[in-house]
């Protein structure tokens, strides 16, 4: 099945983790080659049904040594990842083992996979598109599980159905001006074709504007929304911190930045990735927050997509928070009005002249009073309305947005062409190029090289 390739295989499971380990074979003489090391009594892979799982034992054909006690799987394609025939040997001997199950299978015949190649061979089988191949991508790196619902509804094709109904459009425009251009006979075919070209311009990128317009959303999935917590010493930011990341203790992460002291802590609030921006509050102990000083919390205000402005609401105001209020201002923010176990000093009505329409949460880090209502107010703000909804389209990939601007481009020439009165077969090549910059977004038209390219990127085995 499938076009022409060679057998392949690879360790599909993460390195270093769990129990089990298993190793891919794909290709047309996948269960030929793993019947040569499997081995349980006479049974043969090649005499059982597809998509069935067998136990036995790998032997290394050669010493006759036994390698592992396995469990292998049988499928025929095209009912596959690749839509080749696979084997998965699931081998639970940890990492040694699974290596050495591995190189018994290439010892055998199988060439090692490349990086990402099993998803190549199931975007070149036409098993998958590119959007799809990417969002593979995504799926392995997703941080929340709102990430990884916006990877798998681009698994799903949404994305690639939504391109092909707008290159659908476009490819209609484009023939419907061929016709009119054969028969110029007609008196006010060129102003009808001109009119034409431009109402599906305007359409179709009227379309990409929606789409890039979530954008901005995907790519906070991604990568995380760079959040500050912004408040003058002993108010309560540390806490603040630690409860967050207390109540989101399994997904808490440590990633090293670029240079060793820069730490990025990721938490996780009602399905939004925050990304806790290093600032004064942050990983600091309380008589080192003085020297980070102003400098520091300007930078980290400036990076931040959302700061998080605490006040301790058991003392006045003072003119270091009305700084900070100054400082922030024009910035998405939620105000928090900390230590409400405590007595109110805090004239409220006045703080909120300063800070106009901002939410405003009060809290106590004591009693863990208003954190929902916080995380609720933060996943409000990200998404605006949609919270808790997850049939939006986010497109989160940067090579998506970088093709859709270029068609946005490609489309705003169609309708300057039209006002400035070109002719139509000199418009329709900037229509034309819209179309082929969106099948570059599902691999419809796409060079090899670029598809080289991003395959190369996947995790090996997968
Ligand atoms: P930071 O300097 O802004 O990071 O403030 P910290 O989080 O280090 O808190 C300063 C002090 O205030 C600590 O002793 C905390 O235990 C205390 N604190 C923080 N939040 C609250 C709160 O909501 N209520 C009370 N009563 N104390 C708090
Ligand atoms: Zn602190």
């Amino acid at each position: 099945m499938g076009m022409d390739f060679d057998t392949i295989a690879a360790i599909s499971t993460p390195p270093g983790e769990g129990g089990i380990g298993i190793v891919r074979i794909s290709g047309d003489e996948a269960i030929e080659i793993a019947d040569k090391l499997y081995s349980m009594g006479k049974k043969s892979l090649a005499d059982q049904d597809t998509h069935t799982i067998h136990y036995g034992k790998v032997v290394n054909p050669k010493t006759g040594d036994i390698v592992d006690e396995v469990m292998v799987s049988v499928m025929r394609a095209p009912k596959t990842y690749t839509r080749e025939d696979v084997v998965e040997i699931n081998s639970h001997g940890g990492i040694l083992v699974v290596n050495k199950v591995l190189q018994v299978v290439l010892n055998n015949g199988a060439r090692l996979a490349e990086p990402g190649e099993f998803t190549k061979r199931a975007f070149l089988n036409g098993r998958i598109d590119l959007s799809q191949a990417e969002a593979v991508m995504d799926m392995i790196r997703a941080k929340t599980d709102r990430a990884m619902h916006v990877a798998v509804d681009q698994l799903d094709g949404q994305m690639a159905r939504l391109i092909r109904d707008l290159r659908q459009k476009i490819l209609d425009t484009l023939a419907q001006v061929e016709v009119n251009i054969d028969y110029p006979e007609y008196d006010d075919v060129e102003e009808m074709t001109s009119q034409l070209l431009e109402d599906k311009a305007r359409e179709v990128k009227a379309d990409i504007q929606k789409l890039l317009e979530t954008a901005q959303q995907g790519k906070i999935l991604r990568e995380g929304l760079a959040t500050a917590i912004i408040g003058r010493p002993n108010v309560g930011k540390s806490s603040l911190l630690n409860t967050l990341l207390r109540q989101d203790k399994a997904i808490v992460t440590d990633v090293a930045g670029t240079t060793r002291d820069v730490i990025e802590e990721y938490v996780n609030v009602k399905g939004v990735p925050l990304k806790l921006i290093d600032t004064a509050g942050i990983r600091e102990t309380d008589d080192e927050v003085e020297k980070i000083g102003v400098d520091r919390s300007r930078q980290a205000i400036q990076q931040a997509d959302l700061i998080l402005l605490v006040f301790n609401q058991s003392e006045k105001l003072t003119a270091e928070d009305e700084a900070l209020i100054e400082a922030t201002e024009g910035q998405n923010r939620i105000i928090l009005l900390n230590k409400t176990d405590l007595d109110q000093q805090l004239n409220v009505d006045k703080l909120s002249q300063l800070i106009a329409n901002d939410p405003i949460v009060s809290t106590s880090m004591m009693t863990q009073a208003g954190m929902d209502e916080l995380q609720d107010k933060i996943a409000e703000l990200f998404f605006s309305g949609q919270t808790g909804e997850r049939d939006a389209t986010y497109v989160s990939n940067t090579r998506h947005i970088a093709l859709l601007e270029e068609a946005e481009d490609a489309l705003s020439e169609v309708l300057n062409g039209i006002a400035l009165d070109m002719p139509v077969d000199l418009v329709q090549i900037d229509m034309r190029r819209a179309w082929d910059l969106l099948g570059e977004i599902t691999g419809d038209s796409v060079q090899d090289e670029l598809i080289t390219k991003l395959f190369s990127q996947f995790c090996l085995g997968k």
